[in-house]
């Protein structure tokens, strides 16, 4: 599979250099050069089928020979070595939990699948020492951490917004050791990754070091993605049509569905939920694309006002305004709503979510209001709510036990530097190499 960008100022690459390159030399995105269309005969026997076979299958069709069969059916069984349920929460309604990995969220996933990619190709393309370097509104700079732990040699750079995740988040990124550079900025997200945009075009720093992305940009971490929307499917024990949820910030996870459903997963339709950043929702409603300032709220993960994966969702529907609104709707929710939910699951299904999550739940009950309720509703749980410790135990007035990985490193000690500007990150990554 060769990749090209979506700037379309750059020739075709490998998959190798995509992942490599994290985004094209034209600042475009990387997208399959070709459809892929899997076997009638596999999506079948789905069912039937063991997860990493399942798994292997989907994703080797965007690999071919770049990675030998064994070494990405290792990959793949890493990638996907803990459980992922999916839990009955009321009639036609489940909950896909994605949290039960290393940093209890979905992005262990993506995070794993590239650093494993990455430490197979780095000898071949590189005597330099690489520094993956990437920007998190939270849950990414801990699996990032966490995904490079057995890949020694790669240095990692987490630069987060100061002030604005939360305290296990904190922990997670800030105390993995030294190979991880943990670097808190006075600032938003946007701010954030601004920054590490700027990193990557500077010449002086690109003589020095290998910089490599880890954001969901990265083929690497989009692409699996698609594991779960398959795993899933295979748990589904009746042939009703498939409705998922999925609360979205950057839009690579819902995306990573999108292109399931391209390739023949049954999925009938998609729900966009996000916070009340709701430029997609407005996009979908209105027609025009108009981001507004990012606003803070306590769904942080998803505090983006202009999500980089939905120029891939476009490319997919041909940018057809129509085809999107068939398939994808888009609903926005406000903290007060948000925190509503949560309590409503917590009263009375006993079902405790975190507040991006309680966004996809609420998503998934707004659409199954207006439409034929003969369904599986799946809203998809990107995060376990102890991440979100504070705000879901106010919420429900009560308290959240630590799950054991927790437990361990919160009387770890953070290691972390406070920067206000570009100038201060550059010094950092010069001298660190
Ligand atoms: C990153 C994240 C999201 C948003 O996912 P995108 O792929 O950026 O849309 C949602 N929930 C949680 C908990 C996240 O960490």
């Amino acid at each position: 599979m060769k990749y090209i960008s979506l700037n379309h100022n750059s020739a075709p690459t490998s998959f190798k250099k995509a992942v490599i390159n994290g985004l094209a030399p034209d600042k475009g995105l990387y997208f399959p050069e070709k459809d892929v269309k899997l076997p009638k005969s596999f999506i079948e026997s789905l069912k039937t089928l063991d997860n990493n076979e399942i798994c292997y299958e989907v994703i080797s069709n965007y690999i071919d020979d770049e990675i030998p069969k064994n070494k990405l059916l290792e990959i793949v069984n890493d990638t996907i070595s803990f459980k992922i349920p999916l839990k009955k929460i009321e009639q036609s309604v489940y909950s896909l939990e994605l949290f039960h990995g290393p940093t209890l969220a979905f992005k262990d996933i993506g995070a794993k699948f590239m650093a494993s990619c990455l430490n197979y190709f780095k000898d071949s393309y590189t005597s330099k020492k690489i520094t993956v370097l990437v920007a998190t509104s939270g849950d990414t700079g801990g699996a990032v951490a966490k995904g490079f732990s057995n890949t020694k040699d790669i240095d990692v750079c987490i630069i987060y917004p100061k002030g604005k995740i939360s305290e296990v988040q904190k922990k997670q990124i800030t105390t993995n050791g030294s190979y991880v550079n943990a670097i808190e900025v006075e600032g938003d997200f946007d701010l954030c990754q601004s920054m590490v945009k700027k990193a990557f075009n500077d010449q002086e720093i690109n003589r020095k070091i290998a910089l490599t992305s880890a954001n969901s940009i990265n083929v690497a971490r989009w692409l699996p993605q698609m594991f779960y929307y398959f795993l899933a499917y295979k748990k589904i024990k009746n042939n009703k049509k498939n409705v998922f949820s999925v609360p979205s910030g950057n839009f690579g996870n819902i995306c990573a569905g999108i292109l399931s459903k391209s390739m023949g997963l049954p999925i009938d339709h998609f729900i966009a939920a996000t916070n009340i950043n709701d430029t997609i929702p407005r996009y979908i409603k209105d027609g025009i694309f108009e981001p507004n300032n990012t606003c803070p709220t306590i769904s942080n993960a998803m505090d983006v006002s202009n999500p980089s994966n939905f120029i891939r969702i476009q490319k997919i529907y041909n940018n057809d305004l129509q085809k999107i609104r068939k398939n994808i709707s888009g609903f926005s929710y406000d903290d007060k709503t948000t925190k509503e939910a949560i309590k409503k699951l917590f009263t009375s299904e006993n079902y405790l979510t975190d507040p991006h999550s309680a966004i996809g739940y609420l998503g998934l009950k707004q659409y199954m209001i207006n439409n034929d309720d003969n369904l599986n509703g799946i809203f998809i749980s990107t995060a376990h709510s102890i991440k979100f410790k504070d705000v879901v135990e106010d919420t429900i007035s009560s308290k959240i036990k630590y799950p054991a990985s927790i437990k361990k490193i919160l009387n770890k000690e953070s290691n972390t530097q406070s920067i206000e500007s570009y100038s201060e990150l550059k010094e950092i990554l010069l001298n660190r190499n």
